[in-house]
């Protein structure tokens, strides 16, 4: 087991109140509602507190993994052995420059693009139904309706694993399809710096709601899930493939293909981690064997 020493947790603990939790179950934080414990989660709010935890996790040899909103990534049910630095709340302030805005890597999509709508800023529309933060965002390039984070982002201000702090510029930042030079776990994202255009606040406003529609009418929102789970695979759609595979409700326990919309495999009936990545196998193997493409999961396994 990967633990801190009493005595180093005690001392961050005593810097960091209820944002230093010890033993914590994460499935409340996860948008599949799945998960185990964590030994550790720490939830900063400050880049010197991000510092510290980096600094102590590493003297003390426990492992990390960064988390944002948690609705890209399944916690198996045993639990991660290690600390999660989560960015929520505590790191989520949002502020405006003439075109620019200044969001912290806690801070949600959702809230980024209104007050980009609220501005009359416009280029962030495709992003506010994404339940993510903005540093799962940039990490992932997340995108949709033809939108993609690359094509709004204009630098991020991250920590490596040495910490030192860096402003990358998008130009280095590597974006492509799901994927980010953030991905492999070197850098940490502290703050995304996005460039969007005048807009009229109404306009903006107007698309939002009418891709939020578009949205719900396609996609199982009722139930827990982490959107769609597997990758584009090149020259075809996964939900495609996955219908014409006959897997449209397979089930596992309590967790399913969804009906509405077969790339999502979502936990409609209190299912467990073992049941999802069940569902998953199932899909995968079943795709392999009667479609001959091999699904990749965009969703990532700790
Ligand atoms: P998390 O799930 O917390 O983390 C995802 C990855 O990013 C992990 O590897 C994590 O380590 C890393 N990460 C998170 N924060 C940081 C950070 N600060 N620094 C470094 N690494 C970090 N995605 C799309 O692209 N398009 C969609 O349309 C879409 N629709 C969705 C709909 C639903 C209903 C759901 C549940 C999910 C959907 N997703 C979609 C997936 C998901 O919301 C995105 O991938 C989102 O960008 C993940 O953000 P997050 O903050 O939840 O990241």
């Amino acid at each position: 087991m990967h633990r801190l020493r009493k005595e180093t947790f005690e001392s961050l603990r005593a810097q960091m109140g209820g944002r230093a939790l010890e033993n914590e179950v994460l499935a409340p934080y996860m948008s599949m509602k799945v998960g185990g414990p964590a030994n550790y989660v720490f939830r900063p709010e400050s880049e010197e507190e991000v510092l510290l935890i980096l600094r102590t996790l590493q003297r003390e040899n426990v492992p990390y993994y960064v988390f944002g909103n948690g609705s890209n990534i399944i916690v198996r049910d045993e639990g991660y052995d290690g600390a999660v630095i989560m960015f929520a709340q505590d790191f989520s302030l949002i502020r405006l420059e003439g075109n620019l805005i200044f969001a912290r890597a806690g801070a949600l999509l959702k809230d980024t693009a209104l007050a980009a709508a609220d501005a009359g800023l416009t280029g962030l529309e495709f992003a506010s139904g994404i339940p993510g933060s903005v540093g799962g965002a940039v990490t992932m390039n997340a995108g949709a309706y033809g939108g993609e984070i690359r094509d709004v982002l204009k630098s991020v201000r991250a920590v490596s694993k040495t910490g030192e702090i860096l402003d990358i510029p998008e130009s280095e930042a590597e974006l492509s399809y799901r994927h980010s030079v953030f991905s492999s776990g070197e850098y940490i994202v502290l703050e995304a710096v996005f460039e969007l255009k005048k807009g009229s606040p109404a306009g903006v406003r107007a698309l939002m709601e009418d891709l939020s529609q578009k949205r719900s009418e396609k996609q199982p929102l009722e139930y827990p899930s982490c959107g769609s789970t597997f990758k584009r695979p090149e020259g075809y759609f996964a939900g495609k493939l996955i219908m014409d595979s006959g897997l449209k409700g397979a089930r596992v326990g309590g967790a399913s293909v969804s009906e509405k919309h077969c790339g999502f495999v979502v936990n409609d009936k209190n299912g467990t981690a073992a049941d999802v990545l069940a569902v998953i196998e199932l899909v995968k193997l079943t795709v392999k064997e009667k479609q001959g493409v091999e699904l990749e999961c965009e969703v990532k396994i700790l």
